[in-house]
């Protein structure tokens, strides 16, 4: 067994890493990370759950130079969400070593992006659209750009991105390292490896090495009409503590969603349709456990990382059969089993035919919902439905739970820079510059993140020491 601390990683990043509750490296961050470390350019098949996300971060959370204020990282990835949660795992395992990730992504203003921008930035996240956008419009600057990830090249051809992403290499600087994941190696993507990549590394994960999750896949064929009382007696007898039901089109999600409402069960929705915030909001609702059911389309639940979800049920067969791979993903996360549940109508054979072909072997027929099962769990189910889920702890709960982040009414126009906050609080009797996490200097204002629990020490030590000469007001920052 190979631990993290034989990666030959900073103590920093590895205090993080154990924070975050990882106590051995997963096939591909075994793989991958030392060769990243030695900075050669890699292309991996993996799939997403398989822990390819901290496989990237790590090392590029411990080479990218803190001193440097130019991004030095970019990641590519085909959704808005994909890219928060990047940039949110980067943030966490780059937290003692005050690595600033930035998300950039569209449907949202591209002017306070571009304000984020002027801070200092190791590494960037985006979707290639925006990033795309933000060279172009020289607000983000690309010429120290020293590491190119591509995150599920696969997706981003499906979606189309693929020129926008060609684009983009070409702007950056030559001499660089390149990694990209994908879960299929096309030829496509072997073409653009082998155009964009020097001596790529290949790594490829095997089904079989990668833990292969333990989900149970069941279908059942269900006439149109009949789907939404099927899918109650269904929910009856399976009791899902957390759910996602996928749709084909948007519209059918709101009518779901309506209904299920209706009948008093806990649930919610997410299409592309809705506004970026909301997106946000819903799937961070979800991923605490205030509701039980998430009603979505395929494209809103791409890639996203939510543990602990016990069911998938394709309400609509997949048009796509790789779809079904990517929704079936979403449960049966970090070593939890799930079950996967597929309604198909009479005429939709050829569909679930297809799909069976791709994962490469037949899909049970579920088990008859008797009218005994659903009275047998009915007790259960409304128990269920009374109460409320139980909050779940976030990933980097933690990692979080011993830092406060301080705000000061002081920033830029009064001319102070990090350096002057790190020197005043580092003086701080029982305060070391360990102890300072990421600060972010706006024109008229500061954020510090204190670290180790000592931002009650430091707040109250601030109210009366001055910065530069400076008394600035100081409380905990609201968000
Ligand atoms: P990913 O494939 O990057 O989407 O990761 C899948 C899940 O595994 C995420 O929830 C990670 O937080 C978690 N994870 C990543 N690396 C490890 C590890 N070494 N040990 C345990 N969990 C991990």
């Amino acid at each position: 067994m190979v631990h993290f601390k034989e990666l030959k990683l900073d103590e920093k990043i590895l205090r993080a890493i154990e924070q975050l509750g990882y106590t051995e490296p997963t096939e591909v961050q075994q793989k991958v990370i030392p060769v990243a470390l030695q900075k050669q350019d890699i292309l991996v098949k993996s799939k997403t759950g398989s822990g390819k996300t901290a496989s990237f971060a790590t090392p590029l959370c411990e080479l990218v130079d803190w001193d440097e204020n130019k991004p030095q990282a970019l990641v590519l990835t085909p959704t808005r969400e994909l890219a928060v949660q990047v940039q949110e795992d980067i943030t966490n395992i780059g937290r003692y070593k005050r690595i600033k990730g930035l998300a950039l992504y569209g449907k949202s203003p591209f002017a306070r992006q571009k304000l984020a921008l002027k801070q200092k930035t190791h590494i960037v996240v985006g979707t290639p659209g925006r990033v795309l956008d933000h060279i172009e419009k020289g607000t983000l600057d690309v010429s120290k750009m020293e590491y190119l990830v591509i995150d599920e090249a696969d997706e981003m051809l499906n979606m189309g991105f693929l020129e926008q992403v060609e684009s983009i290499i070409k702007l950056l600087p030559k001499e660089r390292t390149t990694m990209l994941f994908s879960a299929t190696l096309s030829d496509v993507i072997k073409k653009l490896s082998s155009k964009y990549m020097k001596q790529a590394v290949s790594i490829e994960i095997d089904a079989a090495e990668e833990n292969a999750p333990d989900i149970e896949h069941v279908k059942y064929v269900v006439r149109e009409e009949l789907k939404f009382s099927f899918l109650e007696k269904l929910t009856i007898i399976e009791n899902p503590d957390s759910c996602i039901i996928f749709c084909r089109t948007k519209d059918r999600v709101e009518q779901l969603v309506d209904m299920l409402d209706e009948k008093g069960y806990t649930a919610d929705k997410i299409h592309g349709g809705m506004m970026q915030e909301d997106r946000f909001e819903v799937m961070d609702d979800f991923r605490r456990g205030d509701f039980r059911y998430l009603i979505a389309t395929d494209v809103a639940a791409r890639g996203i990382d939510i543990e602990d979800i016990t069911h998938v049920v394709h309400y609509d067969v997949p048009l796509e059969k790789e779809s079904y791979v990517h929704r079936t993903g979403r449960t049966g996360r970090a070593g939890r089993s799930g079950k996967s549940i597929m309604l198909a109508t009479p005429h939709e054979d050829k569909f679930v035919k297809e799909i069976e072909d791709y994962i490469g072997f037949e899909i049970t027929t579920g088990a008859e919902l008797s009218p005994e099962a659903i009275a047998k769990n009915r007790t259960a189910f409304d128990l269920k439905m009374q109460e409320q889920p139980e909050v779940k702890e976030s990933k980097g709960a933690q990692l979080n739970a011993n830092i406060t982040k301080l705000y000061f009414n002081g920033g830029k126009k009064k001319k102070l820079r990090a350096v002057d906050f790190v020197g005043t609080l580092a003086k701080i009797e029982g305060v070391s510059a360990d102890d300072i996490g990421i600060i972010t200097i706006q024109d008229t204002v500061t954020y510090v993140e204190i670290l180790n629990g000592k931002g009650p020490l430091v707040l109250k030590m601030m109210r009366n020491t001055t910065i530069k000469g400076k008394l600035l007001k100081v409380h905990i920052a609201n968000k």
